[in-house]
């Protein structure tokens, strides 16, 4: 830790006037750049991608193993001194994560002088004086990040960078010398090398068949699929955290380009500028240089006759969360390119009448000044997408080389924004009020702001801000500092401009609308109306250290209280589970113990459960609490009723779904186990034998009951649960199981059981209702706390924000329950009013009281029905426990549903 007040405001102003300068010399035409020195490449010997792989990168039917991509830049950096390669870590799977370096031999000779410089130009604090920052602009060379295949069906990119850091590592043309003079490439060759090996292993296999480079029946990348480029503020994956870490603490960039592919049918390439709307924390030097860096992109693609090309269309510069988004919050030129898919790597053939618009900003095929050279069809080969991305890879450097001193002095020009906006005008920055009832939470999402690069301090002692007293431990976000855009676009609330079509329905935004971190997470934050004081006890966080959990008095205790708030108690739960400790939930709160609330959890003391909790309680930071004395008895045997995880079965389509890929990565990171079950599994029947609780993640009906098609994969994944699965569910809740469907699989269990509820929204055109990926308000309807079900909203405020992503809404028949006796309850109801908390939503009045989440009751068993995901993308900590609450069983699955009742208060 070092003192945070003094040192901050040392250097912050005396240079302000630098940037400015830099830029007027830039405009004006004087050429300060500086030759390096003579670079002899030392490339001996090396070998061409196409001599390593025996075929030329992007031939017809041919797709590499990460290995071999792998092996080859790693020779590339052995023999070449432009080159240094870096494995970053390892990925999901174990494979090594890459990163070549790539510059003139001085500049690798001396990569950590560049470090420096980038540190100081994103953060003027650092400098000495005003004479440092210009002898930096002019010294040092933007740093260009680009990355490849994060989206593993998009399988150019990796032959791509081979073919890129081949020539670079050998070429002695001018054009290559001036890239390698007046640049640093960081070169990422796959941002998911897991992927890499999983689409070419499965393109193998489909060569010949009707669903050649189609049809793949897992995700290509464990976890997260597609969403692999969703994760970029929350760093649930190791890959992102691996290049975030790369980011913005060892090489903070100036450019950073991901390279993409789309459908097949519309543009050739998409280049930048992006579409509306326009997020309003972007720096304009940022959009502009989007700007720029596209239009040249687009004038090389012209000048090598490349049709085909869409500009300002399509993707949005709103949306934050994806591997191009975030860098643009933290003052990087952040570019994305899109180019026309071929089936994986067999090529394609499209007619003139095939070719289509899309929405936009590109309505259709046709001659347009942002589609000023349209393709007019023929064949389409992925050594096509090759060509266009390496003549945008160069267009990209070249412009960086050519503008060096005016990109590296908008770095210094936008980081000294950022810190004088955050001191003089309001907000100043945001204090985050751990909940001493759970402070891991605040702990977990402020090492997230801290690991993405944001200052953080925190409170030595306690401290009064407008009449409110603040307790030690408190940390305090400033706005004054150079990742503000990030910052104020994490903690502030997203307002997504009503952006609708001339028919009067909602034109979608490219992602989604909202974001708010402390809402998603379900942390407390308020914004600072005030400057900071210096004389808060603050101080600057270096290394963040996960608050210890506290174990108290366990050594006299008779019972252990496990309090109610925190997210990650199901690890406790799970792991007394497994030891065969016997947990036990109370329904009633102790007026003696204020730890002992309804639905905290009690153990006895017993060595079993201390050799679980004390370490459990360390390494989450959860708080457990050890009770001795007479009274300590009662806590455990009365008003309570047993508590465990049930034997959870967690359904897995073939056609991959990433919604069950985050449910697996939740349910592992919180220490529950579970069984993967497939088609085959549910239909094989026997159900309740083997489980208690059976999750359908977020997946359509139609996916879950059909699947693929005849002829769409290999025959092995034809299918879905079709009927005799249906008829399977539907015996395993009557005789007792509980099936939990989250978001889109609960219009599959509306259909298998009938229930007395209808779905309101689906059938509304987005004219009369729109709520795309925002966050609502949601409340504890007055009766659901003293329901059977209620210990679905243990840990649960009465007024959770939670996340809708096009998601659902239940109301109950007029007729209410049905012939059979089944009932349904609302455990949670969508606010009466002010629904949305932050991103976008019409009609307000179609959602407003309708029920967010409901129980049915249904044979001996029950249904749980999540009209949104509670554990959407692994971000809505908020709402975790509410989806872990309900894998939880408060009965013996063996006795009758009758004791599911609380007991009556004996108090
Ligand atoms: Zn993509």
């Amino acid at each position: 830790m070092t003192t945070w007040v003094g040192r901050w405001r040392a250097v912050g102003r005396d240079v302000r006037v630098v940037g400015l300068m830099v830029l007027a010399l830039a405009l004006a035409g004087v050429s300060t750049i500086a030759r390096g020195q003579e670079v002899a490449g030392g490339s001996a010997g090396l070998m061409s991608p196409e001599a390593k792989l025996g075929y030329r990168p992007g031939a017809d039917g041919k797709l590499v193993e990460w290995s071999t991509v792998a092996e080859y830049v790693r020779e590339v950096g052995e023999r070449s001194r432009r080159v240094e390669v870096v494995e970053l870590g390892r990925t999901t799977e174990d494979r090594p994560y890459l990163v070549a370096i790539v510059s003139n031999e001085a500049t690798i000779a001396n990569l950590d002088r560049a470090k420096e410089h980038q540190a100081k130009l994103h953060d003027p604090r650092k400098l000495a004086d005003q004479d440092e920052a210009v002898r930096i602009v002019k010294e040092s060379k933007p740093v260009v990040l680009i990355t490849c295949t994060i989206h593993s069906s998009e399988t150019a990119s990796t032959f791509t960078a081979m073919e890129l850091l081949h020539e670079l590592a050998t070429g002695d043309d001018p054009a290559t010398r001036e890239i390698l003079d007046n640049t640093i490439l960081l070169l990422v060759p796959s941002a998911n090398p897991d992927g890499v090996d999983i689409t070419a292993r499965w393109y193998e296999k489909t060569k010949g068949k009707p669903w050649e480079g189609d049809g793949m029946p897992v995700l290509y990348h464990k976890y997260a699929g597609h969403d692999t480029n969703r994760d970029w503020f929350m760093l649930n994956l190791q890959e992102t955290r691996l290049l975030t870490r790369m980011l913005y603490f060892e090489w903070l960039p100036t450019i950073t380009y991901d390279i993409h592919q789309m459908g097949s049918t519309g543009a050739r390439i998409f280049v930048p500028p992006f579409y509306e709307p326009q997020n309003p924390n972007i720096h304009p030097r940022v959009t502009q240089g989007i700007f720029l860096i596209g239009a040249h992109m687009a004038w090389s693609l012209a000048s090598e006759r490349k049709q085909g090309v869409l500009t300002n269309a399509m993707y949005d510069n709103w949306w934050n969360g994806g591997c191009r988004t975030v860098p643009q919050r933290h003052n990087m030129v952040g570019i994305l390119t899109e180019s026309a898919s071929v089936k994986l790597a067999t090529p394609i053939f499209l007619e003139k009448s095939q070719l289509k618009g899309a929405t936009r900003g590109f309505p259709n095929h046709d001659l347009a000044v942002n589609f000023a050279d349209p393709w007019p069809g023929g064949w389409w080969r992925l050594r096509d997408i090759v060509d266009y991305q390496l003549i945008c890879a160069r267009a990209t450097l070249s412009l960086a080389a050519r503008y060096r001193e005016c990109f590296q002095g908008n770095l210094l020009e936008m980081s000294r924004d950022a810190i004088a906006t955050g001191e003089n005008e309001p907000p100043y920055g945001w204090v985050v009020t751990p909940d001493p009832a759970d402070p891991a939470r605040a702990a977990r999402m402020v090492r997230i702001l801290h690991d993405t690069g944001i200052d953080v301090l925190q409170a030595e002692d306690e401290f009064t801000l407008g009449g409110h007293t603040y307790s030690k431990g408190t940390y305090v976000l400033p706005a004054s500092q150079p990742f503000r855009p990030h910052l104020k676009d994490m903690m502030e609330r997203q307002v997504y401009p009503n952006r609708l079509r001339s028919d009067g329905t909602a034109e979608p935004p490219y992602d989604v609308a909202g974001w708010t971190l402390p809402l998603l997470m379900g942390v407390a934050s308020a914004p600072l109306s005030e400057p900071l004081d210096p004389s808060w006890p603050l101080t600057k966080l270096t290394k963040f250290e996960a608050p210890q959990g506290r174990v108290e008095g366990l050594e006299t205790a008779k019972v252990v209280l496990i309090p109610a708030r925190e997210v990650e108690a199901v690890a406790a739960l799970a792991a007394l589970n497994q030891a065969g400790v016997e947990v036990r939930r109370r329904v009633v709160a102790s007026a003696d113990r204020p730890e002992a609330s309804v639905g905290s959890w009690v153990v006895r003391a017993v060595s079993s459960a201390r050799e679980v909790l004390e370490p459990l309680a360390r390494e989450r930071g959860l708080r457990v609490v050890g009770v001795a004395g007479d009274q300590a008895d009662s806590l455990f045997e009365r008003d309570t009723q047993p508590l465990r995880l049930g034997r959870i079965g967690l359904y897995k389509p073939w056609k991959p779904s990433m919604d069950e890929g985050w449910t697996r990565l939740v349910l592992e990171t919180h220490g529950v186990s579970y069984t993967t079950l497939h088609d085959a599994d549910i239909k094989g029947g026997n159900l309740n034998e083997r489980f208690d609780v059976i999750v359908l993640p977020s997946v359509s009906a139609a996916t879950i009951r059909d699947g693929w098609g005849l002829n769409e994969t290999d025959p092995a994944y034809v299918g879905g649960l079709g009927r005799e699965g249906q008829t399977h569910l539907r015996r395993f809740v009557n005789e007792g199981g509980r099936l939990v469907c989250l978001e889109n699989s609960c219009e599959f269990a509306i259909a298998a059981f009938k229930p007395p509820i209808v779905e309101v929204l689906r059938s509304l055109k987005s004219s009369e209702f729109y709520g795309p990926g925002s966050i609502f308000r949601a409340q504890v309807p007055a009766k659901a706390r003293e329901s059977p079900f209620a210990f679905l909203l243990d840990a649960m405020p009465d007024d959770p924000t939670v996340y809708f992503s096009r998601s659902l809404a239940f109301a109950l028949r007029p007729e209410g329950g049905d012939p059979r006796g089944n009932a349904a309850e609302s455990l949670l109801d969508y606010a009466l009013r002010d629904v949305l908390e932050s991103g976008w939503l019409l009609g307000e009045e179609k959602i407003a009281g309708r029920s967010a989440l409901m129980a049915l009751r249904h044979g001996k068993g029950e249904v749980i029905l999540f009209g949104f995901p509670p554990q959407f993308r692994g971000q809505t900590v908020g709402t975790f426990r509410l989806f872990f609450n309900a894998l939880m069983l408060t009965r013996d699955q063996n006795q009758d549903r009758q004791t599911a009742k609380p007991p009556v208060s004996r108090s």
